[in-house]
């Protein structure tokens, strides 16, 4: 199964209800060093050897085992991908750091997020933003999603089933754009429902091979410049488009 990975050798394999503190703290913390010390690792790629510690925050504070399934609980804080089902995955601890990173929220602002799979990017994303919008294209997967980020206390996000590549018209523009799933190109609806001075991180590539990690920015001119990221493997952003 493809998951999120990067680099070769190192290879990268105040919404939400408090956490009540317990058997899962040592290896919560243990992952989020993981991911701050990958972050050291990649700075070559990325530009940058921290992350913002609103970022570090969210990444503390949300339970990463809230949204596994209940048979890789035990697995839920280790720096790597896990099967979600129906071929899907929630995303490396290090790639959702990352990529949330790269968006530079600010409190009050718009996000939209294409591929919600288990809510768990949502939730790292409400914990930046002020309202998340987060469309997943595989209806069980979508709503069991939505139900859980309910249930957590997430009343900043909205979920809906379809297909993520016409974006969300009707609550646009947004600040921020992210895309957890590998396109072939950004999507033009996309880059309509951006807000100019707006940013969108996407994976680009075929599934079949490493795909690269975009940083789509929209000038105030309108103007769109890309900037390459880092190499990284997504599951393929699917659909009829
Ligand atoms: N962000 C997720 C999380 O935190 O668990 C992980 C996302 S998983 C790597 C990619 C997700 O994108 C899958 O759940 C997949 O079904 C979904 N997806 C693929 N193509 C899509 C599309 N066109 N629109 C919406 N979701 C899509």
């Amino acid at each position: 199964m493809k998951c999120h990975s990067a680099l070769g050798a190192l290879i990268l394999f105040s919404c939400a209800l408090p956490s009540q503190g317990g058997e899962f703290d040592a290896e919560h913390r243990k992952m989020v060093d993981e991911v701050l010390a990958d972050t050291v690792a990649t700075a070559a790629y990325t530009g940058s050897s921290a992350l913002s510690p609103q970022v570090v925050a969210a990444m503390e504070k949300v339970e990463r085992h809230r949204f596994v399934p209940p048979g890789l609980v035990a697995l839920a804080y280790l720096n790597r991908p896990l099967p979600i089902g129906y071929g899907q995955t929630i995303s490396q601890p290090y790639i959702v750091a990352l990529m949330t990173d790269l968006m530079k929220l600010k409190p009050g602002g718009k996000v939209l997020e294409i591929g919600t799979g288990s809510g768990y990017q949502a939730a790292v994303l409400a914990e930046l933003a002020g309202l998340v919008y987060s469309i997943e294209i595989i209806e069980p997967l979508g709503k069991q999603a939505g139900e859980r980020l309910q249930t957590l206390g997430y009343r900043n996000v909205k979920t809906k089933v379809g297909d993520g590549y016409y974006g969300w018209p009707e609550a646009a523009p947004f600040d921020a754009i992210m895309v957890t799933a590998a396109a072939s190109h950004v999507p033009p609806p996309l880059i309509k429902q951006l807000k100019p001075g707006g940013r969108m991180v996407i994976p680009l590539g075929s599934q079949f091979m490493t795909q690269t990690l975009m940083l789509v920015e929209k000038h105030r001119d309108g103007s769109v410049t890309n900037r390459q990221i880092l190499p990284v493997a997504f599951v393929p952003l699917t659909g009829g488009h």
